[in-house]
């Protein structure tokens, strides 16, 4: 029995030797295809997986280390492949593997290793511990992930949100946020002024559209190359540099074709004067596109922070007051914002205001100046002119609110009003047969009322609501307008005539219109500008052009009408000139409605007792 008990547990023994050295066999087999899956997964990853001992030394390398790295799992050699990591990542890999050893968790960490053309190649990398049978770290595998391309759609994803696309300059976005840094520095300290140059091109939007947005981005980037390179050779901004520590001039593309410079070394404006000068020099300079001579300008405006700005946006008002003084100015020159602009451009904002409040108010008025025929002085037309009621200063020209009137938008409703007055004063005097003969009704349109798509619905819907035959209503633009956009002039015309509307180019002779335009925009009459009529008397040059417009118009079959006649001897003198029409002072000044009728009476009246006799 005792030798029984003896024996069991011998043979659980035996047993027991037997189960350990078939777990062995296992385990060892277990092992072994642990070691051919682990071989199987790293050597067809795709990331780069590396077996590291304790001290760092590489115990194995995955093939893909040569194909996204270049090197041989024999040219990484144990130690080498530290060598390639960049100097700057070699601290925080140890740091990592440092950590991972000791806790036996490895941290996600980006690094950049030299493949071994020479390119640099970005890595994701994660180390895992493998433990020995007594739990400790023996061994890390890391995994290496090639980031390189992904690293690159976000740059180039960061670097387009912050700069513009065709120049590669630092755009708006840069801009203003740079123009923020300037803001709280200069107010931090005060010694820290800057200065913010605006450069505007000139009449760039034209250059677009007759040479095509292509050739338009080929200014822009050569403007954009020579403002970059002047700055750098700049010898203003290198005196004040040394003068300034760490001084910063940084060029910005803002808008289509507006850069901003932000100088933060020059606060002197005679030297801001001094750089914008040069830069407009360097602009100047004529260059090729598409195998033409291509001359352009800019326009720019400066201005100095102050302390009085609230703002960053502050300064970047002041410059744009400026940069459209230049521009008003006649453009190609540079303007330094000072108090008296500030007044005009506040002055400019509040009668913008009040315009908007005149309309809501009804305070405006159409006042009508007849064209007559010069030879028998019938009235051929009235031209509506628009005139401010203002509650406190009385009747105001539109000389004086028509430019804020169109840049604020508020001319397109009262253009739309205006042309629903006219044609209803002209069916109101139709209907009571102010006039034996059948007249027309003329309305100025401005650039962007030309331009604006209502346009045409405010014409039709003039002619629907008063039922005036189409042909009796005329629209007036002028030179510049039709210049301005070519393309759209050619379109609106045509649209127009479908409707049989007529158009008259209103200031002729002072703009710039070619004969191949006038021969494109299919006018139906040409107004004589008054300036030129006023000179004729003393200026027997302004005879001859008016002489050769009547003559031009004619062989266009055109009609010619002269404005600001204000003497007998000037209308008589167009008369001989062959100009048809006019109108002027000398006839009748613009009158309200009630005058004009009283007008009309006196021309039929003397004529119809004429013809009694
Ligand atoms: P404009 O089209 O050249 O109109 C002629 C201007 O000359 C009018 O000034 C008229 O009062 C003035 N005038 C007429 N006869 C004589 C004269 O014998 N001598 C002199 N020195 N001046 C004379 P007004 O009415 O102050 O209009 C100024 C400008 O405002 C107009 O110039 C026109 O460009 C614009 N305008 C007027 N009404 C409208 C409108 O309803 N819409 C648009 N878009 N512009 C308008
Ligand atoms: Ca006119």
């Amino acid at each position: 029995m005792l030798l029984q008990w003896f024996w069991v547990p011998l043979g659980a023994l035996a047993i027991l030797a037997l189960y350990q050295q078939f777990r062995i066999y296992q385990i060892h087999r277990e092992s072994k295809k642990n070691a051919e899956l682990f071989q199987i997964v790293t050597e067809n990853a795709a990331d780069m997986i590396a077996l590291v001992d304790v001290k760092g030394r590489r115990l194995y390398n995955s093939p893909a280390y040569k194909r996204i790295l270049g090197y041989s799992p024999a040219e990484l050699g144990e130690t080498s492949a530290f060598e390639q990591i960049h100097p700057d990542d070699r601290f925080k890999i140890l740091e990592a593997a440092r950590e991972a050893r000791e806790t036996g968790v490895g941290k996600r960490l980006e690094y950049r290793v030299k493949h071994k053309n020479g390119s640099w190649r970005v890595l994701e990398s994660v180390a895992s511990a493998v433990r020995d049978a007594k739990g400790e770290v023996a061994k890390l595998v890391i995994v290496n992930r090639d980031i390189t391309e992904r690293k690159r759609a976000e740059e180039q994803l960061e670097h387009n949100l912050f700069h513009d696309p065709l120049t590669g300059l630092p755009n708006r976005r840069q801009f203003l946020d740079r123009l923020q840094t300037s803001f709280v520095r200069a107010r931090r300290d005060a010694g820290r002024p800057y200065t913010l140059l605006l450069a505007n091109v000139d009449h760039f939007k034209v250059f677009n559209e007759t040479m095509g947005t292509a050739a338009g981005d080929h200014v822009l980037l050569e403007i954009s190359r020579r403002l970059a390179a002047h700055l750098q050779q700049d010898d203003t901004i290198a005196r004040c540099e040394r003068g300034g520590a760490s001084a910063e001039v940084v060029l910005f593309r803002v808008g289509g074709d507006e850069f901003t410079i932000l100088l933060d070394a020059v606060d002197d404006p005679s030297d801001a004067m001094r750089v914008a000068k040069r830069i407009q020099e360097a602009v100047a300079e004529p260059f090729f596109v598409e195998s033409r001579e291509v001359r352009v300008a800019v326009s720019i405006g400066i201005a100095l922070s102050t302390l009085t700005h609230e703002r960053p946006e502050d300064v970047l008002k002041d410059a744009d007051v400026a940069m459209r003084r230049a521009k008003a100015l006649g453009g190609s020159r540079c303007e330094v914002f000072d108090e008296a602009m500030h007044t005009r451009a506040v002055g400019r904002l509040r009668l913008e205001a009040d315009l908007r409040a005149a309309m809501a108010e009804r305070q405006f008025r159409v006042y009508y100046q007849p064209v007559v025929q010069l030879d028998t002085r019938r009235i051929v037309s009235f031209e509506a002119l628009l005139r401010w009621d203002h509650p406190t200063q009385g009747l105001i020209s539109p000389y004086r609110f028509i430019e804020a009137a169109e840049d604020t938008g508020v001319l397109v409703s009262i253009g739309h009003w205006l042309i629903l007055q006219a044609c209803q004063q002209l069916r109101d005097w139709e209907a009571n047969h102010f006039s034996e003969q059948p007249m027309t009704i003329t309305v100025n349109v401005s650039a962007r009322q030309f331009a604006d798509a209502r346009l045409m619905n405010d014409i039709q819907d003039a002619l629907q609501q008063t039922g005036i035959d189409p042909s009796r209503l005329q629209l007036e633009m002028t030179e510049s307008v039709a210049a301005a956009d070519p393309k759209l002039t050619v379109t609106v015309l045509s649209q127009l005539k479908h409707l049989g509307i007529g158009v008259i180019l209103d200031n002729f002779g002072t703009g710039t219109t070619s004969l191949r335009g006038l021969r494109q925009f299919k006018v139906d009459a040409l107004k004589i500008d008054r300036s030129l009529v006023g000179e004729m008397q003393s200026d027997r040059a302004a005879c001859d052009i008016v002489e050769l417009i009547a003559a031009l118009a004619h062989k266009m079959n055109l009609k010619v009408i002269a404005e600001g006649i204000e003497t007998a001897r000037q209308a008589e003198r167009l008369l001989e000139l062959g100009c048809e029409y006019g109108q002027g002072y000398y006839f009748s000044p613009p009158m309200e409605a009630k005058a004009a009728q009283q007008f009309m009476r006196q021309q039929v009246a003397p004529r119809t007792r004429g013809a009694a006799k």
